[in-house]
């Protein structure tokens, strides 16, 4: 049967016999294909509940929630479908809906239990696929605030002083600079850089002038398990000490910033 434009259900289905083929739920579609689809689908589900294996729907809320926590992650809808096997609509119809119709309410049981075993790890993440920059950006800033300066961090990240900047800027990056951020982190999130001779320890106070003006919490500010989440924030006991910092005599000294900062920029440059 040709389709009209605002047609988006297929006929000879059972969502089309029940909803209708075009946007939201309108009367259902009486069309010979999608009658037989209905009765097929009834032929079905009669046979699997004669066998015992009939299984109703369940709460889509958990496997909702559970997608949204992959994305905060970085994994999309598309990548938990492939990761759970299951077409990337019905990720997409749990989280938004399809077709005019609100999000699902119910999911199958395999669907569910597919995509609850999803678990975002650096395994799953695709290395060239984006994800959500903000624990990449909050690690190399806790590394600046401790004295790392940016250029030393691109160059043990072997990373292209431009690239690192383009990095620093977006709000998704690559899934590989990520992990290669998280794995450096993890290696220097306790030890400060070399400061022996006059020159590191110059640029090391430049970093850490950097990250105070700017108000970028050291690693010991930041639990783990916030570092990812967007909605993460640093310790209490932290965000106060700064704003303290801000109202002592001599705190915004504009011009040992500025030296500072101009410090950080030549060696960026
Ligand atoms: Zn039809």
């Amino acid at each position: 049967m040709a389709r009209r434009a605002t047609e988006t259900r297929e006929h000879g289905t059972r969502k089309c016999y029940l909803r209708g083929p075009e946007l939201g739920a309108g009367p259902g579609c009486r069309c010979g294909d999608c009658q037989r689809a209905n009765r097929a689908a009834g032929i079905r589900r009669e046979r699997a509940i004669l066998r015992g294996q009939w299984q109703p729907f369940v709460d889509a809320g958990p496997v909702r929630e559970h997608i949204l926590a992959l994305g905060r992650a970085g994994l999309s809808p598309q990548n938990v479908a492939r990761l759970a096997g299951v077409r990337p609509t019905s990720v997409i119809h749990l989280l938004y809906g399809s077709n005019g119709s609100k999000p699902g309410r119910r999911v199958r049981p395999a669907t569910a239990k597919a995509i609850l075993a999803v678990q975002a790890s650096e395994r799953t993440l695709p290395g060239a696929g984006l994800v959500d920059s903000t624990g990449t950006h909050r690690r190399v800033q806790a590394l600046v605030a401790i004295g790392w300066s940016q250029a030393r961090i691109a160059a043990e990240l072997g990373m292209a002083r431009e690239n690192f900047s383009a990095t620093m800027r977006g709000a998704r990056i690559r899934a590989q600079t990520a992990r290669a951020v998280r794995e450096l982190y993890d290696r220097l999130w306790n030890q400060l850089p070399p400061q022996g001779t006059p020159r590191e320890a110059a640029l090391a106070r430049a970093a850490r002038a950097q990250a105070a003006a700017r108000g970028w919490p050291p690693p010991l500010a930041w639990d783990d398990d916030r570092l990812d989440r967007p909605d993460g924030r640093p310790a209490r006991s932290w965000l106060r000490a700064a704003a303290k910092r801000q109202l002592e005599p001599g705190a915004g000294d504009k011009n040992r910033d500025r030296d500072n900062m101009q410090a950080t920029e030549a060696e960026a440059g």
